[in-house]
């Protein structure tokens, strides 16, 4: 399958194993993983997907409206899925307490300076009890034909392994977190030595303790979109 259908299974596959209740998509666009998680739930209750772009997210949010065959055969306990328009550079309260955060091809959208306020959005204020990223890695793109320079013109960096655990492992040690790395998209015989294609970092919490001192910020997403199964 095409590597971005294997990004959205490796997800699936982790919902799957570990159950989360409250999972957020940041960087979610046309809501292509939303739509898959809503129809391998595995439990999930509440679903929200956030992104900067508000055209991308009207294009298909209807999609995840519920189906006549939703309303027949009433699945496992009530669902929300909720749509914010804002950034994962700011801080916004509701988006507290989630057991999963996934952000997939994401991160090198970001400029360096943003990444560290994501950085300390997500592993220091949301505080959620994991955290999938995906990226590509630098590494790979010998390996895709005709390509010079990033692989997206929107892209402000493209990580070596290194560059990636290197930013990752400093996540772990300053918000008490640990981080298994994986990917998708391997390269046959002696090239598999350059990695995945694409780089997965899985983050757990292990520090259960979050402070609630900032409880009273206000909200500064935008909600455009919510419906409940
Ligand atoms: N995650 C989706 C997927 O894998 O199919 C789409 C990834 S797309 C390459 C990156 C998305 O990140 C875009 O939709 C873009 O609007 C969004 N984005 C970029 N900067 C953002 C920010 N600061 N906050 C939220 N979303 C952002």
């Amino acid at each position: 399958p095409p590597l971005y259908l294997q990004r959205y299974q490796f997800v699936i596959d982790y919902v799957k194993t570990y159950r989360p209740k409250k999972v957020i998509d940041f960087g979610c666009a046309e809501c292509c993983l939303l739509k898959k998680l809503r129809f391998h739930r595995n439990g999930i209750q509440l679903l929200v997907g956030v992104d900067i772009n508000s055209v991308v997210l009207l294009k298909r949010m209807h999609t995840l409206a519920p189906l006549v065959s939703d309303y027949l055969q009433p699945s496992d306990g009530p669902l929300t899925i909720e749509l914010y328009q804002g950034s994962v550079t700011e801080r916004e309260p509701c988006t507290r307490g989630f057991d999963l955060v996934t952000c997939v091809e994401l991160i090198e959208h970001l400029e360096l300076a943003d990444v560290e306020r994501f950085t300390e959005v997500v592993f220091g204020y949301m505080a959620p009890g994991a955290v999938i990223v995906s990226t590509p890695n630098a590494e790979f793109n010998p390996l895709l034909p005709g390509l010079r320079g990033f692989r997206n013109y929107d892209h402000k960096f493209e990580w070596t392994r290194a560059e990636f655990q290197t930013w990752a492992n400093r996540v772990c040690q300053e918000h008490g977190y640990s981080v298994q790395f994986t990917g998708v998209g391997e390269a046959n015989g002696h090239w598999r030595d350059v990695g995945f294609c694409t780089q997965i970092a899985v983050f757990q919490r292990i520090n259960r303790f979050m402070s609630n001192a900032e409880h009273l910020e206000p909200s500064v997403y935008r909600l455009v979109y919510k419906v409940v199964y």
